[in-house]
């Protein structure tokens, strides 16, 4: 029986319910006056100085991802587009993934790290290279880190990541500092769930890879990664644990996507029914090559225009929850995703154990292609030039603003007097420190006048105080 509310796998992700789902997609997606309802249903509302926005459920975002009608898909557009303004408007945050090691017990099929890949150079980083890593990713202006890993109890186990997490939050070198380490970590109990929250971590981000259990057991055939219940019941676990940020993600291509874009939706509503605090982010990962991995081999991939919709429907289904692209993405899709809903992008990542440190990008033990290689100076100025607001702002995990008060004020749209604020000023320490003559221009000039557009005085006052403390050498402010 479908049940968001229950801790088991089968219940919340239920896969009667999915299938269901998709029948009555298929029979109401000629049904115009239903869609028409669907998409009224989830406009911003405003109130007074507050806006709201009522979400969808996975049947009713099923039937708009069902619908083939290009009017409708317009619409779809128009509407994210609408809601990403109301609560996102156009800062756009910025991280960088830092891979630790690439030992992995599992086998997953799509990974270039699993456990019978017996050519790819394993490596695991020293806490003295994790230094030096960290360096070279300050030294580009990065403040925001998420940490990835193998699973491997020998080679990487809890205590290394531990030791790893407080090695990255240690090191300040010139005015470089990382303030916010995100931990993408295989499954593991509460009780490490509760020491990753003690070390401090950000979010805890867990992709599903699929929803679909009989496609999960045979794309993870070896490994404690097989155990679909284990795996699908992690975010659980952590929140229990205290911790209350935590990221989902399916990786597309590996199932059909409708299936498993409502099991995305179930799962974020049950995280909402059981905690009262959905996912912070969803990211979107598709399927890329890599060392022994050729992509075309999984016949489930998503064309643009579907991936395109797909996000767009995320961010109206789930208007609170930041949406994630990384660097497998080239920048046209990540353009023109940017748009649609995407909050949160990664820039000059490099996807190898020990990649920041090398000159040129290192192609051995990379997890998947970068199709986007430009540099962050490059990707920050690149987001000027389309009107965005390149944020390095970790302002609500440094004030302790997670879970549901960061969420209270995500649903009513408030946190944007934080978020637009908080990205000039971390614009403006990334001009000082870190940005080409060009980009630091362009920089300067857009602080000028999105600093007109804080509508409070009293918080447009400070900022401007600040931006001048920042440019006589004081650092890390933040509301
Ligand atoms: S996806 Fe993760 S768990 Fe699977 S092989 Fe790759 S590193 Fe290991
Ligand atoms: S104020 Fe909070 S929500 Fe806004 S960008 Fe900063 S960390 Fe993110």
């Amino acid at each position: 029986m479908y049940d968001p509310k229950s801790e088991k796998a089968q219940d919340f992700i239920n896969h009667e319910e999915i299938l269901a789902t998709l029948e009555y997609a298929k029979q109401n997606k000629n049904n115009f006056k239903l869609i028409d309802e669907i998409l009224e249903s989830a406009r911003p509302l405003k109130e007074g100085s507050k806006t709201y926005c009522r979400g969808l459920t996975h049947r009713q975002a099923s039937v708009l991802l069902e619908c083939e009608d290009e009017d409708v898909k317009n619409k779809i557009f128009k509407l994210a587009a609408e809601i990403k303004q109301a609560f996102y408007g156009k800062r756009i945050v910025i991280f960088a993934p830092l891979y630790l090691s690439n030992y992995c017990v599992n086998g997953c099929v799509y990974c270039p790290y699993h456990n019978q890949n017996k050519t790819i150079p394993r490596k695991k980083l020293t806490q003295e290279e994790i230094k030096n890593e960290v360096i070279a990713l300050q030294d580009m202006g990065h403040k925001r880190l998420a940490i990835e890993s193998g699973e491997d109890p020998q080679n990487n186990p809890l205590e290394y990541i531990l030791e790893s997490i407080k090695t990255i939050y240690s090191i300040h070198h010139k005015n470089g500092a990382i303030r916010r380490v995100n931990v993408n970590i295989a499954a593991t109990s509460t009780e490490n769930y509760k020491k990753l929250k003690e070390a401090g971590i950000g979010t805890y981000i867990l992709f599903q890879e699929t929803y679909h259990k009989d496609s999960y057991l045979k794309l993870h055939p070896t490994g404690p990664k097989h155990n679909y219940d284990y795996h699908t019941e992690a975010m659980d676990r952590a929140m229990e644990a205290g911790i209350d940020d935590v990221g989902l993600g399916v990786l597309f291509g590996l199932e059909r996507y409708k299936y498993e874009f409502a099991g995305l939706l179930m799962h974020a509503q049950h995280l909402e029914a059981r905690f009262g605090v959905g996912p912070h982010t969803i990211s979107v990962p598709r399927v890329k090559n890599a060392d022994d991995i050729d992509k075309d081999c999984f016949e489930n991939g998503i064309d643009d225009e579907t991936f395109k919709k797909i996000i767009a429907l995320i961010r109206i289904s789930t208007p609170y929850t930041g949406i994630i692209i990384s660097t497998r993405e080239n920048e046209q899709v990540r353009k023109e995703a940017l748009e649609l809903g995407v909050s949160q992008i990664s820039g000059a990542s490099r996807t190898s154990v020990g990649g920041y440190t090398q000159k040129e990008r290192p192609k051995d033990t990379e997890q998947f292609d970068v199709s986007d290689e430009r540099t962050l100076d490059e990707v920050v100025n690149w987001l000027m030039e389309l009107g965005y607001i390149p944020s390095f702002c970790t302002a609500c995990y440094s004030s302790g603003r997670t879970g549901d008060r960061f969420m209270s004020l995500c649903k009513t749209g408030q946190i944007q007097n934080c978020c637009q604020p908080n990205a000039l000023m971390t614009l403006k320490e990334f001009l000082e420190d870190y940005a080409s003559e060009k980009t630091k221009k362009t920089g300067e000039e857009l602080i000028k006048r999105e600093i007109n557009n804080i509508n409070n005085e009293k918080i447009k006052n400070t900022a401007l105080e600040n931006l001048k403390k920042i440019e006589e050498g004081e650092r890390n402010f933040r509301f």
